[in-house]
């Protein structure tokens, strides 16, 4: 095998990679390519028809890694690429058809088939307003955002079309506009978006003209939808160094649009417990999220743990910055930017409470009732991740290792009380709400009271949870409440 061949074994695809500096030369690509596209490539050619591989699929082989999804590119319309592919036997369905795009399922694989296009007018900073069709392929891949995208692998045999030299811009690491990009940002205002998401991503860096242009296209940014800004996100917060995006956002501009409050952040003083001012020990906490794999959530509380300081600083009276109630004035905060980012309630509210909960000061002096209440205000099943974020938050004040000592003792201590057995909500009382209501206590909002004032004395004495005993003081405190009610 010539020296300049590597193999490269990746989960079912296996292809025979050339390095790039040799693509002058051939301009081809040797790769062994997948039985099934090279069938579907033949069906294509049989009607006189073209198929390219596009896109991230293009851009991850040449960057040898491996490719999640097969993104192709042909100069058949929507409708003969649905007429081919149901010849074969095969099933379409019309995924994002005002596109052009159809997605085809073969022998058990499935591919995004989209036919080559010009866009012309953008007049919503997002879509163009018609899409018209071309038999171009070069046409095609100049509509496309960056060079690194914009490259072509014509199937079955692997010619490679490059017209802007991608392949030279993934080799140096470097995004850049696919054309002048100030046009190419006014035409769509989720591309400076992907820019600072693919250098996150791919640890690349943003050419000087790509990134001085993104500022002058935050009018056109405003116009994309929370949605796509929110799956943008999401996809920094899953890359290696979320902080490089957040960085490269602030500096042009795009974290005053999108996550304000973040931005207020820049310049928060903390001295007296922090190193840094609150935005970078709040990016420092989710690269330390995204380092330990932790899970999304996770990444979302440490990004946002903080972000009510600017709200709450004050100074005291010898000089010390306070920062009293951040944690829920953070919560509130946070359940805001999520909502309006579109996220679901059920990670809000896991996000939200996480942050709302990480301000615990475990000392070995906490009385194992203590121990308790903080179980039952965190929640057995969020221990875990609480742990975590304090972990993420305390490796931030100094950009070290957190000290996980005192964390360990505390989760040791949960431990050994968990074994004791659990009693720390309402449905682990030795009485239910029918019981009381045998005993004579109506339904309805004193109950409540009762069962709560329950809850916090067996959390206190866990050896008061007898249906006996819990009886009696639910008896004494509906008498209390009843005797108060009475005198008003
Ligand atoms: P990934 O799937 O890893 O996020 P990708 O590059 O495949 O990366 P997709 O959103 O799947 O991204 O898009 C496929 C291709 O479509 C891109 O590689 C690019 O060529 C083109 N593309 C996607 N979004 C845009 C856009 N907003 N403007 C111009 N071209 C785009
Ligand atoms: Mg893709």
């Amino acid at each position: 095998m010539p020296p300049y061949l590597y193999e490269r074994q990746t989960g079912e695809f296996f292809f025979l990679i050339q390095y790039i500096e040799f693509q002058k030369e051939t301009q081809l690509i040797k790769t062994a390519i997948h039985s099934i596209l090279k069938e579907i490539t033949g069906i294509f050619n049989n009607n006189g028809k073209r198929l390219y591989l596009v896109g991230g699929a293009v851009r991850d082989m040449l960057r040898g890694e491996k490719i999640h999804d097969w993104d192709l590119a042909t100069d058949a319309h929507p409708d003969e690429v649905t007429k081919i592919i149901k010849n074969a036997k095969g099933k379409v369905v019309p995924t994002g058809i005002k596109h052009g795009t159809v997605t085809v399922f073969y022998k058990g694989h499935s591919a995004e088939i989209t036919t080559f296009r010009i866009e012309s007018k953008y007049s919503d900073g997002r879509r163009p307003d018609e899409i018209q069709y071309t038999s171009d392929i070069e046409e095609d891949l100049s509509r496309r955002d960056f060079t690194m995208n914009a490259i072509a692998l014509r199937l079955p045999e692997g010619e490679i079309i490059d017209p802007f030299k991608g392949a030279e811009d993934i080799k140096a690491k470097i995004i850049r506009c696919a054309g002048d990009p100030e046009k190419r940002f006014g035409e769509d205002g989720l591309r400076p978006l992907r820019a600072v998401r693919f250098a996150a991503q791919l640890g690349y860096e943003i050419e000087e003209k790509t990134l001085n242009a993104i500022s002058g296209a935050l009018s056109v940014c405003e116009k994309v939808s929370q949605e796509r800004v929110r799956d943008e996100i999401d996809k920094i917060l899953s890359s290696p160094l979320p902080s490089r995006a957040f960085l490269l956002m602030e500096k042009t501009g795009l974290l005053k649009l999108f996550l304000g409050e973040l931005s207020a952040c820049r310049g928060i003083e903390q001295k007296g417990f922090h190193r840094f001012d609150v935005l970078d020990h709040s990016l420092y906490a989710c690269d330390y999220a995204a380092a330990n794999n932790f899970s999304h959530e996770l990444r979302l509380a440490a990004l946002f743990h903080d972000v009510g300081k600017p709200k709450v600083r004050k100074m005291d009276s010898s000089g010390v910055w306070t920062f009293y109630r951040h944690e829920e004035v953070s919560a509130e905060m946070t359940r805001k930017i999520l909502n309006r980012l579109r996220y679901s309630n059920v990670v809000i509210d896991c996000v939200c409470h996480l942050i709302k909960e990480h301000m615990f000061n475990y000392t070995e002096n906490w009385s194992d009732a203590a121990v308790r209440r903080f179980i039952a205000r965190t929640g057995e099943k969020n221990l875990k991740d609480l742990y975590c974020l304090r972990q993420a938050d305390s490796s931030a004040f100094a950009g070290k290792e957190p000290d996980h000592h005192t964390l360990t003792k505390l989760a040791d201590r949960v431990e050994k009380i968990l074994l004791c057995g659990r009693a720390f909500t309402i449905k682990d009382l030795a009485v239910s709400g029918k019981d009381l209501m045998k005993a004579g206590i109506p339904s309805g909002k004193t109950m409540g009271i009762i069962l709560n004032q329950l809850l916090e004395t067996v959390i206190d004495d866990p050896e008061q949870n007898t249906k006996e005993k819990l009886l009696e003081i639910a008896g004494n405190y509906f008498k209390k409440i009843h005797t108060a009610a009475q005198r008003r």
